[in-house]
């Protein structure tokens, strides 16, 4: 519509004609007054309505340039380098496209960065790169390991890094002969090793990497990147395709983990001083039923089809387990009304807030499982956003605290008969692989990438100190 406007219009065709400019100019000229006036209205619709135009007419001056559009869908295999890139965006693009991605902004335990792990991409998070002096087009080197970027490296450097890459292939090639190997140790305790995931697209790497289940479907994302509301049938056909493609293994499928750093215009959450400590997760769930039901249903729906598990995240009382229990009864009671086939799976909380590792003794013998979230543990025990790059220093997961923390849970998980999984990322960390065994951890879930490695240590492991 506001390429039909007519003073839009008229005001480029006027410019061409009298100054002589050419059509790019023209538009872009006008599209910088056009919304230095509306930016100059009153009223907080029409000031907003600037951006419209500059986007309108930044989109006109591409298309008349000729030049591409930045169709993330579209491109060549690439490396992002961005400001900083939300959850919502990591996940709408294609990951076969993605080499690396770099930002100058954003926190190593973000979504963002979690995503790219699950992905296996390679993410530099917090480098200072002027992104002026940078353009599409350019080649660069992003080195994971030793978290760098070189830009237009030299032919020396691109030849190093074509080796250094040789070198990875065959080290992962060494790792994939442990598929189809057990998860077991020296003196042969067994331990379940899973995959995390956000979507199931990502089941191609859970198999590739030979990972016993999934141990943490993050459902929220197939709320994100969207303009509204998953219906029931469309949450249906994923968690049904999901529970299909594992056939039989273990698929721990969350409920709706929304808020804080992972935000969905149509919820309208609204702006909070302290969305990490706010307005998420079952809090939501619990609030506005209806959405919660939906998900509950499509949940039951899909269990019937194969070895699914449902997860609750933020738990923090057992009146919040009780209140959930009592929606799942209405659930089902309405699909069995509607003759509708269902099937009640196991049920779990995840381990995530202080206040559930304080009271996992009365939580464990209200549910199937506990799966204990580290990296929300973490925030909370340390009071530290976890979104926030400048404390990523003070950050410390391996913290006496949170260690302890996890030793309680999984002893009062093992009292009630029930199993205890890790499914932050501390799960992954090879360095306490050791040590979660001597714990007596059931399971570990981690991305993907990490499965094959997670089981040469375990293989390589006494769980019992000699
Ligand atoms: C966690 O908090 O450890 C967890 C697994 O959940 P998320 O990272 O999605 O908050
Ligand atoms: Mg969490």
């Amino acid at each position: 519509m506001m390429l039909e406007d007519e003073d839009y219009l008229d005001a480029i065709h006027n410019m061409i004609s009298t100054e002589k400019v050419n059509a790019e100019y023209a538009v872009a000229v006008t599209g910088d007054n056009f919304s230095e006036m509306f930016s100059g209205m009153d009223d907080d619709y029409m000031k907003a309505r600037a951006a419209d135009i500059k986007d309108i007419s930044n989109r006109l001056g591409r298309n008349l340039a000729g030049a591409e559009e930045t169709d993330l869908g579209a491109m060549e295999p690439s490396i992002i380098v961005a400001d900083d890139l939300s959850p919502s965006e990591t996940v709408q693009m294609d990951k076969e496209k993605i080499l690396a991605f770099v930002t100058v902004h954003g926190s190593v335990n973000s979504h963002t960065a979690i995503l790219a792990r699950m992905m296996n991409i390679p993410a530099l998070i917090g480098v200072p790169v002027d992104l002026n002096e940078i353009h599409t087009g350019m080649q660069a080197v992003v080195d994971g390991f030793n978290g760098e970027v070189i830009f237009e490296p030299s032919e020396e450097i691109c030849q190093k890094t074509i080796i250094r890459i040789k070198e990875e292939e065959e080290k992962l090639r060494l790792l994939h002969a442990l598929k189809g190997k057990e998860n077991i140790t020296l003196d042969g305790k067994r331990i379940d090793i899973y995959a995390n995931i956000g979507n199931v697209s990502d089941i191609g790497y859970v198999l590739e990497n030979d990972a016993g289940g999934i141990g943490l479907f993050r459902s929220e994302f197939l709320y994100l990147g969207r303009t509204d509301f998953p219906t029931e049938e469309e949450q249906y056909q994923a968690y049904k395709q999901a529970a299909q493609m594992m056939a039989g293994k273990k698929v721990v499928i969350r409920t709706l983990d929304i808020g804080a750093d992972k935000q969905a215009d149509y919820f309208n959450l609204g702006k909070e001083d302290n969305p990490a400590m706010g307005y998420r997760a079952i809090r939501i769930c619990l609030k506005q039923q209806d959405i919660f039901k939906t998900q509950l249903r499509a949940l039951l729906r899909a269990a019937v089809h194969g070895n699914i598990s449902i997860m609750y995240p933020m738990i923090t009382s057992t009146e919040e387990v009780s209140e959930i229990y009592g929606i799942v009864k209405e659930v089902q009671e309405e699909l069995e009304a509607a003759q509708v086939p269902y099937r009640v799976p196991e049920q779990g909380i995840m381990i995530e807030t202080p206040a559930a590792v304080m009271i996992s003794d009365e939580l464990a013998e209200m549910v199937d499982f506990f799966s204990v979230g580290t990296n929300d543990l973490t925030q909370y025990t340390l009071a530290i956003d976890r979104q926030n790059e400048k404390l990523d220093d003070f950050y410390k997961p391996h913290h006496k605290a949170i260690l302890r923390m996890i030793q309680i849970a999984a002893d009062n998980a093992h009292k009630c008969g029930k199993w205890i999984g890790i499914c932050g990322e501390l799960g992954a960390d090879l360095e306490l692989t050791e040590e979660f065994l001597r714990m007596g951890i059931d399971e570990l879930s981690v991305s993907p990438s990490m499965v094959l490695k997670i089981r040469r240590i375990v293989r390589e492991s006494r769980a019992v100190q000699a």
